[in-house]
């Protein structure tokens, strides 16, 4: 008499068997099982997986672009892989969803703090050329791209102007540029710096973003200016970045509403008192570090 076991293994092995039958009916499965090196006593074990599997396969065949991804998991397709006689399941990256990495792996040469997230999309190309107010400045950072690569101690842009005018996607459009050539740089909300900085005074992590920001190939404080002026964050802080970027002859551009006069003044009033001559410092370091340019513009924000 044959053992219990091996009975019902056969029952079992008549039900796999039957199901994988029934899904060939499926001319779309039955093309793609046929395209797979596996045998098919392997593949019947697996029916309903590869019904998956081709289901997704034929999504991605018919699929014009990333942002109609029809699968379970965004840009992936469940892939069946043979191992000896077993088959593992697995996601593979789309063609599309490889490409748009590629794309944007310079992305990761640049270090975002609290700046929106869109910037990382603005491009060289994109820049607004609809007022000739702005040429002097486009044909600056056309110039300053072409040449870093052989020359990285340049001035940056002392780049003053109106809320929404795209002072920010100006330098974010530069910096992107240099990134995909892999150069590194740093965009920073520096009022946001300033905050966070005071939190973590003491600590390791005021350190590491200290250094980070202090030694990045390119760096833009945005929004100078707009920040809360203390003895601390402009001596120590503001003094010492400036200070170290001076002697390491570091590229480093500014954005703010205010032109280099009113930042004088700005940062000349802390809440301890009036101190002119501290303020006057700053001012000649970011003279030293660079070409003031304004930039005249309506309002780009929606
Ligand atoms: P600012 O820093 O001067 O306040 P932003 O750089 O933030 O201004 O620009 C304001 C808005 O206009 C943003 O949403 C930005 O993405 C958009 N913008 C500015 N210049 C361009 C451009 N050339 N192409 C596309 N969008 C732009
Ligand atoms: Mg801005």
């Amino acid at each position: 008499m044959p053992k219990i076991t091996s009975v019902i293994d056969k029952a079992n092995k008549n039900d796999l068997e039957k199901s994988y039958i029934e899904a060939l009916k499926d001319d779309t499965f039955k093309k793609y099982v046929k395209s797979l090196p596996i045998t098919e006593e392997t593949l019947m074990k697996y029916t309903s997986r590869l019904e998956e599997a081709c289901h997704e396969d034929d999504n991605c065949k018919k699929c014009p672009s990333l942002n109609h991804c029809q699968n379970e998991r965004y840009g992936y397709c469940l892939t069946p892989h043979k191992d000896e006689k077993t088959i593992t399941f697995y996601y593979q990256a789309c063609p599309y969803l490889r490409q748009k990495e590629k794309d944007e792996a310079y992305q990761q040469n640049i270090y975002l703090f609290d700046i929106p997230k869109q910037v990382r999309t603005a491009s060289m190309k994109d820049i607004y050329k609809d007022d000739s107010k702005r040429m002097d400045i486009i044909k600056y950072l056309v110039q300053f791209c072409k040449t870093y690569t052989t020359n990285p101690k340049q001035k940056g842009l002392y780049l003053n102007g109106s809320f929404g005018s795209g002072k920010t996607y100006l330098i974010a459009a530069l910096f992107n540029e240099l990134a995909k050539n892999g150069v590194s740089s740093a965009l920073v909300y520096y009022p946001e710096l300033l905050r966070t900085l005071k939190e973590s005074f003491g600590d390791d992590d005021f350190q590491y973003l200290f250094n980070r920001i202090k030694r990045a190939p390119l760096l833009l404080l945005d929004d100078i200016g707009a920040e809360n002026v203390t003895p601390w964050s402009r001596d120590e802080i503001l003094g010492t970045i400036l200070q170290y970027r001076m002697d390491e002859e570091l590229p480093t551009f500014f954005t703010s509403n205010l032109t280099l006069e009113e930042l004088e003044q700005h940062l000349a009033s802390s809440l301890s008192g009036v101190d002119k001559v501290k303020a006057r410092r700053i001012i000649e370091r970011i003279k030293q570090l660079t070409t003031e340019m304004k930039l005249v513009s309506k309002n780009r924000r929606n």
